[in-house]
């Protein structure tokens, strides 16, 4: 489904440049704005199980840092790349300033696949990670969190290796950490949760029902699941969705005309969202190619996968049905595809507002963990809910108010922020 010559980054400056225009932004901030400040490449040797030693490339990408310390998570992929983690730390900058947090934007990640490695090659390439840059992280410069094929443990890992290097407790180094050991209640749910918050909002707007929607969802990994179970605990219905079969190197669709049930495909799915084709078919789900959760007849598609998704080649496939799009994944689509969907007059709520819900929990994170005081599960997700709401309609309202398609307002409000930021601190 990925278009070969796809280039995360140049999709992010592309975005960025479009809307540097339109509000005529000076020469120095575009400059400054559309390039990372900062980039750290570095090797991480592990010595594997079979005792051989393997050599992985790592990467910390620091966008911009005017708003805050610098935030965003690690994501451990077999294809990650610079451009990619440039992309999404550009992503996260705007992220954490349409969110209105005080925090900057980064990203990591290592080229790996933790399919193929155990549990303590994992953790040596996650205090790898840190050793090679601790010193230019920290919880007051830049505070990595979990991002596709991390999790909880990961950031322990992470969080011990980096007590160990510099002496001390700072559980404000990082966030996404187990509850009980510095991690907040709601964070694992957050994003999804956040991401059925803004199309809770969004359907106000466009005076929908959502008891009486139905919704198509790429991918089944910890975004999509929550979002699923808070979009069905509202009374909408998921029929489709799909995941990533990792011995097949292909995904599969998985569709109940009467609603997928989550607990039951929970089930029988890995740690990685696989889910288990056999045992779905015999559970009565269809078992489609992997890009069918995309032509599905409905009313909301919920891309909650990877980068590169709804493409020029694909887009037209989206049943006129479709109203809604929330994207729960960071850059799924196009510009050349989302041209399309705003011609449409298809409502998208773009991935730096969409899925904003994580980071957003993230930030409380770091104040609970900074203060070494934690809140109850129901403060943190009203909070949660809070500011996803007011995010998503200071978007919405802008975009009315100035007949705007819901990705550029967004852009408006996160690069006006950002670049007021690095004005008032005499950068530009
Ligand atoms: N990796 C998540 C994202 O893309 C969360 C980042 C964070 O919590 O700092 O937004």
């Amino acid at each position: 489904m990925a278009e070969k010559s796809f280039n995360a980054f140049e999709m992010a400056q592309k975005q960025f440049d479009k809307v540097a225009d339109m509000i005529g932004l000076d020469e120095g901030t575009r400059e400054l704005l559309r390039n990372p400040l900062r980039e750290y490449h570095f090797s991480i040797p592990v010595r594997m199980d079979d005792g051989s030693v393997k050599v992985f490339r790592g990467f910390r990408v620091q966008h911009n840092d005017a708003r805050g310390p610098a935030k965003g998570g690690i994501r451990f992929h077999p294809q990650e790349t610079v451009d990619t983690v440039r992309a999404l730390a550009m992503w996260m900058t705007w992220k954490t300033a349409v969110a209105d947090l005080p925090l900057g934007g980064g990203k990591g990640g290592v080229i790996c696949d933790p399919h193929n490695l155990s549990p303590r090659e994992q953790e040596q390439i996650s205090r790898g990670w840190v050793r090679q840059v601790f010193k230019n992280v920290g919880p007051t410069a830049d505070v990595p969190a979990p991002d596709v094929m991390t999790n909880a443990q990961h950031m322990l890992w992470m969080l011990d290796e980096f007590e160990a290097l510099t002496g001390g407790r700072y559980p404000g180094f990082i966030t996404g950490k187990p509850v009980g050991m510095g991690g907040s209640l709601g964070r694992t749910e957050a994003t999804g949760y956040g991401l059925i918050f803004t199309v809770r909002e969004a359907m106000k707007h466009l005076n929908m029902k959502i008891e009486e929607s139905v919704a198509s969802v790429q991918g089944f990994g910890n975004v999509a699941q929550y979002a699923i179970e808070k979009y069905t605990q509202l009374g909408g219905k998921v029929i489709c969705v799909s995941s990533w079969d990792q011995n097949d190197q292909t995904s599969y669709a998985f569709r109940k005309m009467e609603g997928i049930d989550l607990q039951e495909l929970l089930g029988i799915t890995d740690r990685f969202g696989g889910i288990d084709k056999d045992k779905a078919r015999e559970l009565g789900y269809e078992v489609l190619p992997g890009d069918q959760w995309l032509d599905q007849d409905v009313d909301v598609l919920l891309p909650c996968a990877l980068e590169n998704q709804i493409t020029a080649d694909n887009v037209e496939r989206i049943s006129k049905r479709v109203k809604l799009i929330a994207e729960g994944a960071n850059g799924p689509t196009t510009p050349e595809a989302d041209a399309v969907l705003e011609k449409r007059g298809v409502f998208v709520v773009p991935d730096f507002l969409a899925n904003a819900g994580g980071v957003t929990c993230s930030y409380f994170e770091q104040v609970q963990s900074n203060m070494n005081f934690y809140w109850p599960k129901e403060e943190v997700l009203e909070r949660l809910d809070d500011k996803m709401t007011s995010a998503f309609w200071s978007v919405a309202n802008l975009a009315d108010k100035r007949k705007l398609y819901m990705r550029d307002a967004a852009y408006i409000i996160a690069i006006e922020r950002v670049a007021q930021a690095c004005k008032d601190r005499g950068w530009v």
